[in-house]
């Protein structure tokens, strides 16, 4: 399990004297996981042999009619909802026209001037107080709904070397895009964002939002301009930003190189530029490309796209608790530490088995804990997948209940836990064949402690004519005489009656 490091964000000190801060808005694609495409029939399903799921619709033949998938719209409305946007009870689909070889029609399905949500938010841990739980809220400007393109394959074939491969089984797949405010400050801001909104999908269902597949797909705008100025700087989008950890590197790298250009007297252009892994620098690609290159105009093959306040209201019903609410409720109700609930929230399948086994618990703090510690050991070993946990929620409460009523001790609940996760008992079944439990009746701990003080008559002496500090040995041998199932705090206080 991964831990969140998100320090203060650092000023760009590029030159003594003049502090920079970096401005950041981001653009994501968030690849929907409908069974069909967005305007055809023909299945999305990832790894298909090339150009095997496609139609004369994506494959964009002269004549072929698009029509809307309704799950997809679903999946948007929902997305749009959790970010807090407002839906549009109508909006429009535009042709956004370039020339690409993974584009067959020449143009992509997307939404321009009348999005389907509008003016949202996501919080993100405030850098400043994350460990109090404090957040900061990041303005979402739309998230509209659209169609990917097809994929250039440049590498792989025996004659790579002079022809590029185009698979459209990709054409058509819908996305949706999310287009931040320019409110993140550092790029360990725009992580946390990233972060967040990762999770936000994945709560909904509505993708998989699988990086190394392209399910989520990350542009980064990025500007500076001196401390204190409102003015924002020209930006620089870098493009296709495939890991959270290259997302991070290209910003930090590109904050500093804009602050030498400036430092140095030069000037920043818009531009568009790529991060290169392996050299950690960004380059040109293109200078900025602007809506009027995309000569956007009302795709007139699909009606305007309606949904009624009813459709919406039935959506937003069926919306499950958002991470951040889960959060906030287990700091509330549970008492559970910030962090804690940031771990635990991590994966809608660990909030699911976290929920399950804390929830009826009496003490969900102690569940809590365990699931951090033992069990979140064991997942990492087993490879971490929280729907198929290596013991069932109901076992780890079980197994907290009884330590808290002292039927077992804290270490017997180790070894029960160990026979548990390895052989699929329950912690009462356990205790029960194996007869492990600790000795809480003070009747069977005093004749235990008879027979070990008969058996030592000299530490009895040597504790009776002042030497207290024997008392240890000697709780130490009823422990070892009631093979370790003594309640020890009962022993010691049972002792020292006897000796007393
Ligand atoms: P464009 O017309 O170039 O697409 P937008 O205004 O739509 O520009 O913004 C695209 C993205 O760039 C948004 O995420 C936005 O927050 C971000 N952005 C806008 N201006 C700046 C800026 N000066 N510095 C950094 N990011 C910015
Ligand atoms: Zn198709
Ligand atoms: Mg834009």
């Amino acid at each position: 399990m991964k831990c969140m490091a998100i320090p203060t964000p650092k000023p760009v000190r590029a030159d003594a004297g003049q502090e920079y801060e970096p401005v950041i808005g981001l653009e994501v694609h968030v690849q929907l996981n409908t069974r069909s495409k967005a305007f055809c029939a023909c299945s999305t399903r990832f790894g298909a042999p090339p150009n095997s799921q496609t139609c004369p619709v994506c494959l964009g033949l002269p004549g072929a009619m698009p029509v809307l998938n309704r799950e997809a719209v679903v999946k948007a409305v929902a997305a749009g909802l959790a970010l807090g946007c407002n839906i549009a009870p109508r909006s429009i689909f535009a042709r956004k026209n370039y020339f690409y070889p993974d584009l067959p029609k020449g143009y992509q399905i997307s939404q321009y001037d009348l999005p389907l949500a509008q003016h949202g938010g996501l919080e993100i841990p405030d850098p400043a107080g994350k460990d109090a739980g404090k957040t900061k809220r990041i303005g979402i400007t739309r998230v509209h709904l659209e169609e990917d393109a097809g994929k250039s394959m440049h590498e792989g074939h025996a004659d790579s070397d002079r022809y590029s491969y185009v698979d459209l089984n990709r054409s058509g797949v819908p996305l949706i895009e999310i287009v931040s405010e320019p409110d993140l400050r550092s790029p360990e801001e725009a992580h946390a964002y990233l972060t967040r909104l990762k999770e936000v999908m994945l709560y909904l269902d509505v993708s998989d939002c699988n990086m190394e597949e392209g399910s989520l797909r990350c542009d980064a705008n990025v500007s500076i301009r001196p401390r204190g100025s409102r003015e924002f700087g020209e930006k620089i989008e870098i493009k296709n930003l495939n890991s959270f950890r290259f997302l991070q590197q290209a910003l930090e790298h590109e904050i500093e190189r804009q602050a030498e250009v400036v430092t140095g007297g030069g000037k920043l252009n818009q531009e568009t530029r790529l991060y290169d892994p392996s050299t950690g620098k960004t380059s040109v690609m293109r200078s900025k490309e602007h809506a009027h290159d995309y000569r956007y105009f009302p795709e007139p093959d699909l009606p305007p796209l309606e949904i009624a306040d009813a459709w919406r209201d039935e959506i937003a019903a069926s919306l499950p608790e958002l991470p951040q609410a889960k959060r906030r409720r287990w700091q509330r109700d549970w008492k559970l530490p910030a962090y804690d609930t940031e771990v635990l929230t991590s994966s809608p399948a660990l909030a699911a088995y976290t929920e399950s086994a804390a929830g009826k618990s009496k003490n969900p703090q102690g569940v809590a804990h365990w699931i951090m510690g033992e069990l979140s050991a064991v997942m990492k070993a087993s490879g971490g997948d929280w729907s198929q946990p290596p013991a069932p929620p109901a076992h780890i409460a079980e197994l907290v209940e009884l330590v808290d009523a002292g039927t077992i001790s804290g270490k017997m609940a180790k070894q029960i836990f160990e026979t548990m996760v390895a052989q699929g008992q329950s912690p009462r079944q356990i205790v029960e064949q194996s007869g492990v439990r600790q000795i809480t009746d003070p009747a069977a701990v005093d004749a235990i402690i008879a027979e070990v003080l008969a058996a030592n008559p000299r530490q009895v002496e040597q504790y009776r004519s002042g030497k207290v500090a024997v008392l240890g040995f000697l709780v130490g041998q009823v422990m070892k005489a009631s093979r370790g199932q003594a309640n020890p705090g009962l022993a010691q206080e049972r002792l020292k009656a006897k000796l007393g």
